[in-house]
């Protein structure tokens, strides 16, 4: 993904602006639902994803070693991925992306669990390793393993049990990186072809809301205020971390970033993205070799998982 603007350093937003954002108090900044209502008190257990087991998901994807698009490892994490999905609604969108390097194959997998209610909530998370440093050891535990393993842990909760809410799709989105320098052309090759087919099948209107996880193991966990997110939907998600007690790890920083969700975002899907781009002092292990395992933290993916999940439950109530 590429940052184009950020307002954490140097930029008119200072320190007390940016605090005063980030807690985005309901009570200053009342939330607009969709459908136009406040969703009802709820007393209920907070989900907890299983963070043991997503950190194992993670380790075992970076054993298979680089993975970028078109290569024999990327075909080992595809069936990683669907074999962790026996049973599940399972679909994808495989086609030949033409790029500056030549063609390729791309294939996003997408588990679906339906919902009593009509609509569709959409995570996505990208499993493919950037492709430029296909030939350094690069093998993206948080860039590509950690929002693959936190959709795998995500179908794990909402498997088999019957959904009183929309129905929730997981995309595991292949093509996400550029293959040689990042433009609107070489970039975010499968979710371009998804939200183009979702926009001629209809799918499209039907989506409440959709969130990408990207980035989301690092142990020192801040993730963004991403500004292409609509305030309602900033809001949600932080009233979720609250309501975890992990408001902390949220919004320090404003930024906008392009990643999976623009090409929904360019057709009006409420969309949000939820990244850390801080990994390690000024972004250090970002597309570098050092996107190793001990690096990232089960906390993190916990906090991000748990605050997501919940944020779904409120959408299913309003
Ligand atoms: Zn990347």
């Amino acid at each position: 993904m590429l940052v184009t603007t950020a307002c954490s350093k140097g930029s008119s937003s200072t320190p007390a602006e940016t605090a005063k954002a980030g807690a985005n108090s309901p009570a200053l900044q009342p939330a607009v639902a969709p459908a136009g209502e406040s969703a009802p008190p709820d007393s209920g257990p907070l989900p907890q994803i299983d963070s043991k087991r997503t950190f194992q998901y993670i380790k075992d994807i970076v054993a298979f070693g680089t993975r970028p698009m078109g290569s024999e490892n990327h075909k080992k994490v595809e069936n990683y991925i669907t074999s962790h999905l026996k049973g599940d609604q399972v679909d994808d969108d495989a086609f030949t992306a033409d790029t500056v390097e030549g063609k390729y194959p791309v294939r996003s997998i997408i588990a679906k669990y339906p919902g009593t209610k009509d609509g569709i909530i959409v995570i996505l998370g990208h499993y493919d390793t950037n492709y430029p440093l296909r030939n350094i050891g690069f093998v993206g535990a948080n860039d590509g393993g950690s929002s693959s393993a936190i959709l795998l842990e995500y179908a794990n909760q909402l498997r088999g049990k019957k959904r009183d809410g929309y129905s929730v799709w997981l995309v595991w989105t292949d093509g996400e990186e550029a293959v040689r320098e990042w433009s609107e052309i070489d970039s975010l090759y499968g979710t371009k072809h998804l939200a183009e087919k979702w926009e001629k099948d209809g799918t499209l209107r039907k989506i409440k809301a959709l969130f990408v996880m990207d980035m989301i193991g690092d142990a020192d966990l801040n993730i963004e205020k991403e500004t292409h997110a609509p305030p309602w939907l900033t809001d949600l998600v932080y009233e979720a971390a609250e309501r975890g007690g992990v408001q902390s790890h949220f919004y320090a920083r404003a930024a906008a970033i392009e990643d999976d969700h623009i090409p929904f975002v360019k057709r009006g899907v409420p969309s949000i993205d939820i990244i850390d781009l801080d990994y390690g002092y000024n972004n250090v292990f970002h597309h570098t070799a050092q996107d190793t395992l001990d690096k990232l933290s089960p906390r993190s993916l916990e906090i991000v998982g748990n605050t997501t999940l919940e944020a779904i439950r409120m959408l299913d109530r309003r």
